[in-house]
């Protein structure tokens, strides 16, 4: 029989004694001196960390990036170097405006996180199970985050916050019509598929570079639930997505991914339909047909939830050379906001946490900060030195790119049209089944907000497709007339 393990307190002296406190007497007064009271008590109230203010509800897996298709002529990312090659990776899943505790099978977009541990340091994709967003500014971001969660006032979620601010958000309506389709409420994480939304840059050796976007296929096939049956599994179990995940990797079925890319030549981005920098915008596949990559599969449990899925922390400005960021908004706001998230949630060293820590050496001149556990050496602290410290190196530098203009508040300007993508969506994608659906699922939720800001959302389904824009009218009850006077206003 395997030799039991003896209790100690976390300073690692033997416990004598974990069911008695140290008392002057029988009953008697507790005495102070039993550290490892003390110090249990104390820990006990420091367990919990902040949540974080979006996707705190999470699950997440081990597993590996298998490259099967050679795109090395576009990269010089290493991980992606040649067929055949693994790479160890974790992903985490989430929703995005309920608190740690919520349901996972609430209408939401769902996050798609992934951290691949490359041999030249993490490379993260910090995608949603929608190829598009909200909003294309990060300055509306934290107002829109706002309106998805609790009114202030009443600590309770608001359906007339929600839909005033995507009313007055036009751009908004393409990820408005995904999140109210049925691909608002995945039957579980394994059932959906993650895009980066964002353009990247790739480049290669020779100084070339393309823009990219990801799609991360599952190769469980997308499954959702429909309105009433989210209802039901929001109260039968709040984390049955959470469970799915765990039970399917423990016994043996693991799920994956197919991983694609479209790659677009930097010239064709100026002359493009389409702002390839505005992330409420795909590229048509007819356009640019994805290419196959790779597969990623999950295989391996966390064994601990906080020390592996709550200290995770990912940034989509954690890139490898090979792959860099492009002038998109929301991206370059998202670049700051994450690293700054988790330095206020988990501190200044949060990249030391196993979780989070490249598997190669991290060798720079950063030193000291709470919670420090130094691996290299304390000297030299400064660069330059001439003490042989670690040096730049110039090699791994990306591509430069032309920028020119008049530094100000810039609207986007580009002549691209928000509602021929989600009409594509209503009017090509999406059979009969998901139309009536979305209009059910869209009826139910915008019926309990005002009369006026029903009217103003309309108006933009209407603007979308006129049937579209009829249908909900019709559903909310609406004067037809009032929609469509409204949809022409804002023309
Ligand atoms: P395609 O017919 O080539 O692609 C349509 C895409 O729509 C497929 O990728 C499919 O994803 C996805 N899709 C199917 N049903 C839904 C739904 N209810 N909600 C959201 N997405 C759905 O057409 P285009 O590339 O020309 O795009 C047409 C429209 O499809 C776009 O305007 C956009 O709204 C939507 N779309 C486009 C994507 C792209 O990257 N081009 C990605 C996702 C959506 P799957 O293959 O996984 O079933």
């Amino acid at each position: 029989m395997a030799k039991k393990k003896r209790y100690t307190t976390s300073f690692g002296s033997p416990v004598d004694d974990d069911q008695n406190s140290v008392t002057a007497g029988d009953p008697g007064p507790v005495l102070l001196q039993d550290v490892h009271l003390v110090h249990k008590l104390a820990h006990f109230n420091r367990e919990r960390i902040p949540e974080r203010v979006v996707h705190a509800k999470g699950a997440g897996a081990f597993g590996y990036l298998e490259v099967t298709h050679d795109l090395s002529k576009y990269t010089k990312a290493k991980f992606l170097s040649k067929v055949g090659k693994k790479t160890d990776l974790f992903v985490r899943f989430s929703t995005v405006g309920g608190e740690k505790g919520s349901a996972d099978a609430e209408r939401d977009p769902r996050g798609f996180a992934v951290k691949i541990y490359t041999e030249e340091g993490n490379y993260d994709l910090v995608m949603n199970n929608t190829p598009v967003f909200f909003i294309r500014d990060p300055m509306k971001f934290p107002d829109f985050i706002h309106t998805q969660k609790r009114n202030p006032a009443t600590n309770t979620k608001d359906p007339d916050m929600f839909w005033d601010f995507l009313s007055l958000t036009p751009e908004s309506i393409h990820q408005v019509t995904i999140l109210f389709s049925d691909r608002g409420t995945p039957k579980t994480h394994r059932h959906m598929n993650g895009y980066s939304g964002h353009t990247y840059k790739w480049y290669n050796d020779q100084g070339e570079y393309w823009w990219v976007k990801y799609h991360f296929k599952t190769a469980q096939r997308i499954q959702n639930f429909t309105r009433q049956e989210a209802e039901i599994m929001k109260g039968k179990d709040p984390d049955h997505a959470t469970r799915d995940l765990y039970d399917a990797i423990e016994r043996g079925d693991y799920p994956a991914w197919n991983v694609e890319v479209q790659i677009m030549p930097p010239e064709d981005a100026e002359k493009y339909r389409f702002n390839i920098f505005d992330i409420t915008k795909v590229w048509p596949h007819g356009d640019y047909p994805v290419k196959p990559l790779g597969r990623m599969v999950l295989n391996r449990n966390p064994t601990n939830y906080f020390a592996d899925v709550e200290q995770s922390a990912f940034c989509p400005g954690n890139f490898v050379p090979g792959i860099a960021a492009s002038p998109d908004k929301m991206l370059q706001g998202r670049i700051f906001s994450y690293h700054d998230a988790h330095r206020y949630r988990l501190g200044a060293n949060y990249e030391q946490l196993p979780i989070n820590a490249p598997k190669g050496p991290v060798h720079n001149y950063q030193r000291d900060g709470f919670m420090r556990r130094e691996e290299t050496s304390g000297h030299p602290n400064y660069w330059p030195n001439s003490m042989g410290g670690p040096e730049p190196d110039p090699t791994t530098a990306e591509p430069q790119f032309e920028v020119t203009g008049k530094v100000g508040r810039h609207a986007y300007s580009h002549p691209n049209d928000d509602f021929i993508q989600p009409r594509a969506l209503y009017e090509k994608v999406m059979t009969d089944s998901d139309r009536d659906h979305l209009i059910g699922n869209i009826v139910d939720h915008l019926g309990n907000a005002k009369k006026e800001i029903q009217l103003r959302q309309t108006a933009i389904f209407y603007r979308v497709h006129p049937e579209y824009g009829t249908r909900v009218a019709k559903g909310l009850k609406l004067d037809i007339t009032e929609v469509k006077r409204l949809a022409k206003q804002h023309k």
